[in-house]
């Protein structure tokens, strides 16, 4: 690990919402992402976590242009792709790659897997007929999937098979970056492990880089090097996994790892249970966006959003009683 392949600044991604006529309101937003920042370095697999509707995926998705970010800057490998035009960005996308969550909906029904994993590399004009084959037995290999499978079409394959697929044409281009997208959450659990191995052992032939995204801390911990969680579209801690799950700082990231069961039966966790519903974010709260379901909650939290700053080492945490000149007192 080195030199960061991805640099993320201040990026957001904001809905618009229809607009009320015969009102002189402001048109509202949802802040789907609101001014998130974070690098990745090469090799890094980085993980993205929150519970559902926190803007996870829509940033993954945001970073690689596949939705149009609102603004912000997303430096690949020393460029700022947001800055490219659609054939530098089409060009560009070789390098960086998405795994789906749900493998049977991201995989065209009507076309064979020779198809599937073909079709990347007529686009982009990789090699000819033969050499595009050897490339694709390559893949199928790596995958672990068998040759006569190539001939067959997405419904004719079991969840992780298909997400085995859907990695190979991931693959397919030689990326620099993977954007995993929950890429094992619609499988059983018996699978994930394998899928999970699978990514690993790909990342260590290939030199891959992952962004991980995840609702499920225990996943996140067995692949990530550094993770960063997720509330209401904003980041409120960036950690090292070990640190993160040792020393967890912000109250919300404590909360979600409260939560994860504890394999040890002479360890008995801490639940802290949150008060109430995650806010929309079409109406996130004014100051810490957690505010209204934090058990340390103080006036200034009310009022003041708390930046994203380091607080050790390697370790950043939105939270004011991690911020101001009493913070060591404050912290919990
Ligand atoms: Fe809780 Fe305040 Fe920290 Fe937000 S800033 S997490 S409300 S203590």
């Amino acid at each position: 690990m080195s030199e960061p392949l991805l640099q993320v600044e201040h990026l957001k991604k904001y809905y618009p919402l229809g607009k009320r006529w015969f009102t002189k309101s402001q048109q509202q937003v949802v802040k789907a992402v609101d001014d998130i920042s974070f690098s990745v370095l090469q090799g890094e697999t980085f993980g993205l976590v929150g519970e559902s509707g926190c803007g996870k995926s829509t940033a993954g998705r945001s970073l690689l242009r596949l939705i149009e970010p609102t603004s912000g800057k997303v430096r690949f490998d020393g460029q700022d792709i947001t800055l490219l035009s659609p054939e530098a960005l089409r060009q560009k996308r070789k390098d960086m790659q998405i795994v789906f969550q749900d493998p049977f909906s991201s995989l065209d029904p009507r076309h064979t897997v020779q198809r599937i994993l073909e079709e990347p590399l007529i686009v982009h004009g990789v090699g000819n007929a033969k050499e595009r084959q050897g490339i694709i037995s390559r893949l199928i290999d790596v995958v672990g999937l068998t040759h006569s499978h190539l001939q067959r079409y997405p419904h004719q394959f079991s969840g992780g098979q298909r997400q085995r697929i859907g990695i190979a044409r991931a693959l397919s281009l030689q990326p620099k970056l993977i954007v995993a997208d929950e890429p094992v959450s619609a499988l059983d659990v018996s699978i994930q492990s394998q899928v999970i191995n699978l990514l690993q052992d790909l990342q260590e032939e290939f030199g891959l880089t992952y962004i991980f995204i995840a609702h499920d801390l225990s996943v996140v911990k067995h692949i990530c090097d550094r993770i960063a969680v997720m509330y209401l579209g904003r980041i409120v801690e960036i950690a090292d996994k070990n640190k993160l799950y040792a020393t967890p700082q912000h109250p919300y990231t404590k909360a979600l790892l409260s939560a994860v069961p504890e394999p040890d039966p002479d360890i008995k966790p801490q639940r802290i249970i949150l008060q109430g519903e995650v806010p929309s974010p079409a109406n996130a709260p004014v100051g810490c966006a957690f505010h209204t379901r934090c058990p340390w909650v103080m006036d200034i939290c009310r009022s003041m959003r708390p930046e994203l700053m380091q607080t050790e080492p390697g370790h950043l945490t939105a939270c004011h009683l991690f911020s101001g000149p009493d913070a060591g007192e404050k912290a919990i």
